[in-house]
């Protein structure tokens, strides 16, 4: 189907016509406001929205291309990165960026490991990365772009990964290994510190990808959530991606890529001068970038502190465990795996997931699937503690449902994406 095409007005429209265009427009949208979905949208509360889109506003103009010309946002994403480096035990030296997304982050650590092993002499044509069949499509996409190749190894029965596996998976062509802390299908943590002694045993660059769990993870283990180690604590660790617009709750469109060093970090930049308007050096994927994300990000941090993140990861941990505890208990139901932080899967020992799924999204819940095993996936916000007893009562409902029907679902469903 090709893009239709559509006329530009002749004439504008004042705002108040347009702002009523847009609300209704978003009325056919899932109602995350009022805690329903459970992917896609974090909701830290309106307190922490209304920071990040004031913040937004202010410097939606502003362009961090230009660190010259706004000094403003060299110092909010310089202390931005600093932030999220101390949180993840960043050595001295260490060095990052504020980026678009995960997406982003990820490509980044992707291009630098390569470009790093080019200056090594390695020819990184069909250089592989090594990954956890948990870890995420973005290290796909950057392979794809990036002439590199990705091998997917089984996770083992935990769901996590298969750490003896992987090492007996490692090539000549092998480049990088991958661990997610936490993956985003199940929701659990890779065994970083075995990964990191393969990575150092191998000579290996180790990325870590926390872009669910880098903003979440260590407030969780101050709250005593046994999490265990897995940034740069670990010695193999060499980059990781974290995600400000997930449970760092900033405006969409912020990530964070973190190297070891400032020497790896170079291989990240991109530098140009031979056209007409003098040289170019980039430390990202973008050219122009906007201010509003590093503003929002930045205030966010700071609005909330770690006293404001640690309450937030505590509502969505205890979310979490009376979901999943309830889940437990019906017999009709199985949780997947040992997921610490704020997402979970869960699925069933003789009922279609998709089934329940989709009675649960005719009930007003959107949440994602996973299909291996076939399950529900629940991506946690602080919203949700106060919805949680409606979801399990309407889970109740739906599981008694296709058990008295037998239905089973269509897998095309799980293509909610
Ligand atoms: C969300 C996510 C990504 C990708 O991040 P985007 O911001 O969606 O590009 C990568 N890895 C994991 C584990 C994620 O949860």
């Amino acid at each position: 189907m090709t893009s239709k095409r559509c006329e530009l007005p002749q004439t504008g429209t004042d705002w108040k016509t347009l702002q009523e265009r847009l609300v209704a427009l978003g009325s056919r949208d899932v109602d995350w406001r009022a805690g329903r979905t459970a992917v896609y949208v974090f909701h830290p509360g309106d307190d922490v929205l209304a920071v990040a889109k004031q913040a937004y506003a202010l410097y939606q103009s502003e362009n961090a291309l230009g660190p010259m010309a706004f000094p403003s946002l060299k110092q909010m994403e310089d202390e931005v990165v600093g932030m999220g480096l101390s949180l993840l035990h960043a050595p001295e030296g260490a060095r990052g960026n504020v980026t678009s997304g995960g997406t982003e982050s990820i490509l980044l650590a992707v291009k630098t490991c390569r470009d790093a092993a080019r200056a090594r002499g390695v020819d990184a044509a069909g250089a592989e990365i090594l990954l956890p069949r948990s870890a995420h499509p973005a290290f796909d996409k950057a392979a794809h772009y990036l002439g590199l190749r990705t091998v997917r190894v089984p996770v083992a029965a935990d769901l996590r990964a298969d750490v003896g596996a992987m090492a007996g998976a490692v090539t000549a062509k092998t480049v990088m290994i991958v661990g997610s802390a936490p993956c985003f299908p199940y929701g659990v943590i890779d065994p970083i510190a075995e990964l990191s002694e393969l990575a150092l045993a191998r000579d290996l660059w180790l990325h870590v990808d926390a872009c669910v769990g880098g903003y979440f993870a260590p407030f969780a283990r101050r709250n005593g959530v046994p999490v265990p180690p897995f940034d740069f604590e670990l010695a193999g660790v060499r980059s990781m991606s974290a995600d400000l617009h997930k449970y760092g709750y900033a405006a969409k469109g912020a990530s964070t890529v973190f190297h070891r060093s400032e020497e790896q970090w170079r291989h990240q930049v991109f530098e140009f001068d031979a056209w007409p308007a003098g040289g170019m050096s980039t430390p990202t994927m973008a050219g122009t970038r906007p201010g509003g994300a590093i503003a929002a990000a930045w205030a966010v941090m700071n609005y909330l502190g770690v006293e404001g993140y640690c309450a937030k990861a505590r509502q969505v941990t205890d979310t979490r465990e009376k979901l999943m505890a309830a889940i437990a208990r019906n017999e009709l139901l199985r949780n997947h795996g040992e997921p610490l932080l704020g997402l979970f899967s869960f699925g069933s020992p003789r009922l279609d997931p998709f089934a329940i799924w989709g009675r649960m999204l005719r009930r007003g819940w959107f949440s994602g699937l996973t299909t291996e095993p076939r399950g529900i996936h629940l991506m946690l916000s602080p919203a949700h503690a106060a919805v949680a007893d409606a979801y399990l009562a309407d889970l109740a409902a739906s599981v008694a449902e296709v058990a008295a029907s037998g239905e089973q679902a269509a897998d095309t469903k799980a293509r909610y994406a």
